[in-house]
């Protein structure tokens, strides 16, 4: 059981590894691990699939999920569209459009709700929900792009083990198991989307308790922030910042708005440049001042986080806000690699820790 339940981890976290590399790096003789695959073929869970040849080793199969093996739901809400997919063992997600939505959490939920129930149900292990809001067990505390207070997501959940997470976060679980995080103790990851949202992960978990850095005072303190305070840093480094500095009323969709101006920039207007390179400071600003505070060993940014690190005022106010000391060993600062699929990943990635021993178990 705890070698097939080995045998199921390694191959789920490293998709396309052959089985002589698994049984080598479990310290598993070869025979044991034919014997374990055989098991877990039988259970449905993994399958084999003749290996690429070359080289002079043995001839060896490569380790993939079960044709008819178990999946997680994800469903991914963000502050304009929703999807509905499935991801299988080894994280891969399957290709899924998304759906513009009113807002009205009433007919977002019943949408969604509709969309699960399509999923072949026979293979559903869990749900997982991504949303891009402060959430406490299955519950939308709030979420202010949404502008949704209290919503219980519980009937999403099928009857099967549900888990809810913040996009940001969950991009961050993405990025540390699957991404540019990849192999470092200490990440902060941060998305920037309306506003910016982030997760500090240690071995690849999110630390515990809600990481609101988008509320942090990195900001104009004079400047009023839909979450009630002042001074957040989520107003300074988005569409709505873009749109102050452009004296532009407040945009409708300030991420759409944010992608107008970086494109305007890209092709030479300089006040669209001047406005993305001053949001681009603010957020240089805000990642310097959780260098001092968290030192982590890498950072990784989403969303228009990616775009707006290569501007040179990034970089810039990152060096001002860093303590000197610091300067001189600045951890890696990279652009997200899982791109706009972090969130989706990173929750089927949350499900499926939970659930991988008891697939072993059960069958
Ligand atoms: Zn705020």
């Amino acid at each position: 059981m705890r070698n097939a339940l080995g045998m199921l981890r390694f191959a789920h976290a490293h998709p396309g590894v052959t089985r002589a590399e698994a049984a080598a790096r479990l310290g598993m003789s070869s025979g044991s691990a034919t014997e374990i695959m055989g098991r877990l073929r039988a259970a449905g869970l993994l399958a084999e699939v003749a290996a690429p040849s070359g080289g002079r080793g043995r001839p060896t199969t490569v380790l993939v999920p079960h044709p008819s093996g178990p999946l997680v739901a994800v469903v991914e809400l963000t502050h304009a569209a929703w999807r509905v997919t499935t991801a299988a063992i080894g994280g891969e997600l399957a290709p899924a459009p998304p759906h513009r939505h009113s807002g009205a959490p009433e007919t977002v939920l019943r949408d969604i709700a509709a969309a699960l129930r399509a999923l072949p149900r026979d293979r559903l292990a869990a749900v997982a929900v991504s949303v891009p809001a402060t959430v406490r067990g299955t519950t939308v505390v709030q979420a202010a792009t949404l502008k949704w207070r209290d919503v219980d997501l519980s009937v999403l959940g099928l009857g099967l083990p549900l888990t809810v997470g913040n996009d940001a976060a969950l991009a961050g679980v993405a990025e540390a198991l699957r991404g540019a995080a990849r192999g470092h103790a200490v990440a902060l990851h941060l998305t920037v989307e309306v506003g910016v949202g982030g997760v500090v992960l240690i071995d690849g978990a999110p630390a515990p308790g809600a990481a609101e850095f988008g509320h942090v005072p990195f900001g104009d303190p004079a400047l009023a922030c839909p979450c009630g305070a002042y001074g957040c840093w989520d107003v300074t480094v988005d569409g709505r910042a873009m749109a102050r500095s452009l004296d532009r009323p407040p945009p409708a969709d300030p991420r759409l708005f944010a992608d107008e101006v970086l494109a305007a920039a890209r092709s030479g207007a300089p006040a669209a440049h001047a406005a993305a390179a001053s949001a681009a400071a603010a957020l240089g600003r805000g990642v310097g001042a959780l260098l001092n505070a968290l030192d982590p060993a890498v950072v990784t940014l989403g969303g228009l986080g990616a775009d707006l690190l290569k501007y040179p005022s990034f970089s810039e106010a990152v060096r001002r806000a860093a303590m000197s000391w610091r300067r001189a060993e600045l951890p890696p600062i990279l652009p997200a690699a899982l791109g706009s699929d972090g969130p989706a990943v990173g929750a089927a990635e949350s499900a499926f820790a939970g659930i991988l021993e008891d697939l072993v178990a059960r069958r």
